[in-house]
């Protein structure tokens, strides 16, 4: 073995030597004159080395619901006057709980921390209530951890896309969601999407499982079971209408148009297998949510039965979750509802993951996501490399009275704004406008009164 060309650079240690030590005559045979070593290096104005340590003075949660849709924001206030950082916590169905686990424990946990180190804090409090892993708590986690990404955007003077990597394209490609009654009011919605500039767009006939095209009367309810306000979602008329509805819009909308439809989970896995593989023809961009977390071995047999790419995981509340299902390769696109599973710390765990797969991202972007917690997985999606498609959101003009800085939509793609950290505010006086409330209904059945998973 010979020396390497490092070790037999002339002078190079010497070089080394001499700066550390400071020697006078030596810098000077550097340099050649005094007043370039006097010079010091600029100090960027954001973060500075030997900056006094920041600490968090409180957690708390602000509640509001300006869309009708129960949205929960964490604010995280620090020891530097001025400087909080909002992160997303959102759990719609269970608003109240989330309210309570931050006020009541996150703030406990929190305060007096440093704001800094958000790994650590990220792995201590996953692991502070012992027991893990579950909604409620997982929502709290997530909203400190975006928050203290938000406050480190602050304290770098850089949006946060930057601190990820930087960016990897320009903007975030989005999917629209079309919908209606009929295969042609779905065609005719996708038609005006596609005039917006979308390329990708979701169909859904009759909402999900089509339970609002279901005419007749269930069984279950003549029979007295279940409640006034349940849905009745009628599974042979679902599997039916799905390859009419693709058949449909192909014809009216052409080929170019990517398609993608979300089975909500609702069949049973051997159907929902059939069906899939009666729509390969007219080329899906992804089917998603094809079995209930509770099923994932059947993807096993979905694989070996159809070509059709896959999208998963919006459930999952455990990071742990998503691990064999890449390993395997079982789905091609990443759900990640990253107000679920702990913010953006762990979503990027799930996404770099997914880089060794060649699987790609499709984040969860509902209504049930504050426009914080839109525009913290826009930055993501902008820096990880296997993005594949995001779901987009809407900001309405209330929305964007109680948070300014809301992400924009042009020709179908996100752009987040350039301000430092995640980019969006809140506006606690017009949020306490829009009271949260603590009614809840998801209820599907079969005709016969059987729960089917939503
Ligand atoms: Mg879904």
């Amino acid at each position: 073995m010979g020396k390497s060309e490092t070790e037999f650079s002339p002078g190079r240690r010497d070089t080394m030597k001499m700066l550390a030590l400071g020697s006078g005559a030596g810098l000077l045979g550097l340099f050649g004159s005094t007043d370039t070593i006097a010079q010091k290096p600029e100090i960027p104005t954001g973060y500075k080395t030997g900056m006094p340590t920041v600490k968090i003075k409180s957690v708390k949660a602000i509640a509001t619901a300006p869309e009708g849709s129960n949205l929960i924001v964490v604010k995280v206030e620090t020891t530097e006057p001025g400087l909080y950082g909002l992160g997303c916590a959102t759990f719609t169905q269970r608003a109240a709980a989330v309210v309570t686990a931050i006020n009541s424990y996150l703030n406990d946990f929190c305060v007096g921390k440093d704001v800094d180190n958000i790994e650590d804090m990220w792995q201590s409090c996953y692991v502070s209530s012992y027991w893990r892993n579950g909604p409620v708590l997982n929502n709290a986690l997530s909203g400190l951890d975006e928050a203290l990404w938000d406050i480190k955007g602050k304290r770098a003077n850089m949006p946060l896309y930057q601190l990820l990597g930087g960016k990897s394209r320009f903007a975030v490609d989005c999917y629209a969601h079309a919908g209606g009654n009929t295969p042609e009011a779905i065609a005719e919605d996708v038609q005006k999407y596609m005039a917006q500039g979308f390329r990708h767009v979701r169909i859904q006939q009759g909402g999900y499982g089509a339970t609002s095209t279901v005419t007749q009367k269930p069984d279950f309810k003549a029979g007295g079971f279940g409640y006034e306000d349940d849905n009745y979602m009628n599974e042979h008329a679902y599997l039916k209408s799905v390859p009419k509805m693709f058949d449909t819009v192909r014809k009216v909308c052409g080929d170019d148009v990517e398609l993608l439809h979300d089975v909500h989970e609702r069949v049973q896995p051997m159907d929902v297998i059939n069906m899939i593989k009666a729509v390969e023809d007219y080329h899906p961009y992804f089917i998603e949510d094809p079995f209930s977390p509770e099923n994932m071995e059947w993807f096993k047999q979905l694989r070996m039965s159809t070509t059709v790419p896959i999208a998963m995981g919006e459930l999952f509340n455990n990071i742990n979750e998503f691990k064999m299902p890449m390993v395997n390769q079982w789905f091609d696109y990443i759900r990640v509802h990253v107000s679920q599973v702990g913010g953006i710390t762990p979503a990027m765990k799930i996404a770099r993951l997914g880089e060794w797969f060649n699987i790609k991202t499709a984040f969860h972007g509902p209504g049930d996501v504050s426009p914080v917690g839109h525009a913290a997985q826009a930055h993501i999606d902008l820096a990880v490399w296997n993005f594949g498609i995001q779901e987009r959101a809407v900001f309405s003009d209330k929305l964007q009275s109680v948070f300014p800085g809301c992400p924009t939509m042009n020709n179908g793609y996100m752009f987040v704004n350039e301000a430092p950290g995640i980019g969006v505010d809140i506006n606690e006086t017009e949020a306490a406008k829009y009271p949260i409330t603590t009614k809840s209904n998801w209820q599907v059945r079969k005709n016969d009164g059987t729960i089917i998973r939503p």
